[in-house]
């Protein structure tokens, strides 16, 4: 028998998913010098590059660069990219057993975790995750309406999401015009009469999960002046204690940054981002036809549990916002991927070092690894999906080692392109892709702006000559 990992015979590795945590693992794998691996990489769009391209916020250009080291990775003679092919639809496990030796899900966090307060479910109260997959032009988000007609919006969590969508319903017209937000965002946001925006936080700035050049960059907005009550950012003894012990810098940084903001005179700027701490929503309240016009919280104090972790209690006094728009930002959750074992409870697929554990058995599933969000929960920067990533590829070249595979009838790359083609005939390529991401660099420019994004998949298939119907 032709040994795996060789030329006669490569390492045969399918990934699902296209973001960060799925590139740095084709990297990885190309890196080893011990095994020759092909790779064939699926994804339910046809635009690559997952979050970078549907979660990054459009006023942080930088951050999306990175997707210049991916294309790289993806111009090796042994990937191959099939987008527009959704895994559980048109490819079952079963299929992918029959053609790979390894398979690795990086299908990141696709949904959003609830508040679980009465209210939460009226028109005009939404996921963060919606609104920020909305505005980056994310093909099955495009239809959503947010009622920007309003004066106030709650934002619940005080995470980097929550400060990217508080950032951009403050931003201007003249500064989103330069980013590459979706058309219609653009426009709805334009036409917006949001003026002010509340970031909630239930605990206190010691233990605000958004992060310092965050922090700094809501300090700098042309159009709104930032809010913060003196009173809510004094350190509270509990949080004090922690942080003269931990001596962290950074930390130290970022409250001071808040604290500055707290003594702050308002510039009278068009609108303002007030940020709160150590309040909890406890109920959204609506008007006769169902829309939320006002959120009830109780403030909090903050106790220290047995392990020393600093969480919120209620303190029993109450208040009411009037708002007539509310996004959840208290995290994503990952969703489960069909034929794989799944762990409701923390939203992840169970693994050890990225190796699929069947909970029944609690042993590794021979074959199947995760990598990215599904693997070890919605939590760091794109960055951290490279070490994660490396882990997985590790023990997939462990496994290598010890035999531990699927062995695959139809190892062969032309067999699975075949199947492809067949289950779907409109699937793309990255060549394909790189030509759409020409296009809407181009039109971008046709119009003074860096990228107009094509935002369904229709549009895409059509810019790439290939009719949806065909
Ligand atoms: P996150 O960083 O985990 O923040 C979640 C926030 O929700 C926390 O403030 C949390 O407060 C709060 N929360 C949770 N349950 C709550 C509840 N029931 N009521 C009120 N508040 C609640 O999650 P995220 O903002 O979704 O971000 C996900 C990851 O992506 C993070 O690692 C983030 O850094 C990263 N990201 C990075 C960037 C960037 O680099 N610019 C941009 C976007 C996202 P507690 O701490 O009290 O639980």
């Amino acid at each position: 028998m032709t040994a795996v990992g060789t030329p006669a015979q490569p390492l045969r590795v399918a990934i699902i998913g296209s973001g960060p945590a799925a590139f740095y693992a084709v990297e990885q794998l190309f890196k080893s010098t011990a095994v020759i691996a092909e790779v064939d990489m699926f994804d339910r769009l046809p635009a690559p590059h997952g979050l970078v391209r549907y979660g990054v916020a459009p006023d942080h250009p930088k951050i999306k660069t990175v997707t210049r080291a991916y294309d790289a990775v993806a111009a090796h003679s042994r990937f191959r990219f099939f987008g527009n092919v959704d895994f559980g639809r048109h490819l079952t496990l079963s299929d992918l057993s029959r053609h790979y030796h390894q398979v690795v899900f990086a299908t990141g966090a696709q949904t959003d975790r609830h508040m679980g307060i009465p209210g939460e479910d009226l028109a005009g109260s939404h996921a963060a995750t919606e609104f920020v997959a909305w505005y980056n032009g994310h093909p099955d988000y495009r239809e959503c309406r947010f009622d920007l007609s309003v004066k106030r919006a709650a934002v619940v969590g005080v995470g980097n999401v929550a400060i990217d969508v508080a950032r951009i319903l403050m931003r201007t017209p003249e500064e989103l015009v330069k980013t590459d937000i979706a058309a219609y965002a653009l426009e709805a946001l334009r036409n917006s009469r949001v003026e002010e925006v509340y970031l909630l936080g239930r605990r206190g700035p010691a233990q605000a999960a958004f992060t310092n050049p965050e922090v700094k960059e809501i300090g700098e907005m042309p159009g709104a002046d930032v809010v913060v009550r003196p009173d809510e950012v004094q350190l509270d003894p509990l949080s004090q204690a922690q942080l003269d012990a931990a001596g962290d810098r950074t930390l130290t940084r970022k409250i001071e940054i808040l604290q500055g903001y707290a003594v702050r005179q308002p510039e009278g700027k068009p609108k303002r981002l007030h940020v709160r701490f150590l309040v909890s929503p406890v109920e959204l309240l609506g008007d006769s036809s169902g829309r939320v016009t006002r959120m009830r919280l109780v403030r909090n104090r903050l106790v220290a549990s047995g392990s020393g972790a600093i969480s919120a209690e209620p303190a029993g006094e109450f208040e009411e916002l009037e708002v007539g728009l509310v996004f959840r930002s208290v995290g994503y959750r990952g969703v489960p991927v069909p034929g794989v074992p799944f762990d409701e409870r923390r939203g992840v697929i169970p693994n050890d070092k990225g190796r699929v554990i069947d909970p029944e058995s609690n042993r590794p599933v021979a074959g199947l690894y995760v990598a990215g969000w599904i693997k070890r929960g919605p939590s760091g920067v794109i960055g951290t999906n490279k070490p994660d990533s490396t882990e997985t590829v590790a023990s997939m070249m462990a496994d290598v080692q010890q035999g531990s595979y699927f062995h695959p009838p139809e190892p062969d790359a032309g067999a699975l392109e075949t199947l492809v083609v067949t289950r779907q005939p409109l699937a793309v390529t990255y060549a394909d892709w790189r030509r759409l991401d020409a296009l809407e660099c181009s039109n971008g420019e046709a119009c003074g702006r860096p990228r107009l994004k094509f935002t369904s998949i229709e549009e895409m298939l059509a810019a790439l000559g290939r009719a949806a119907n065909t």
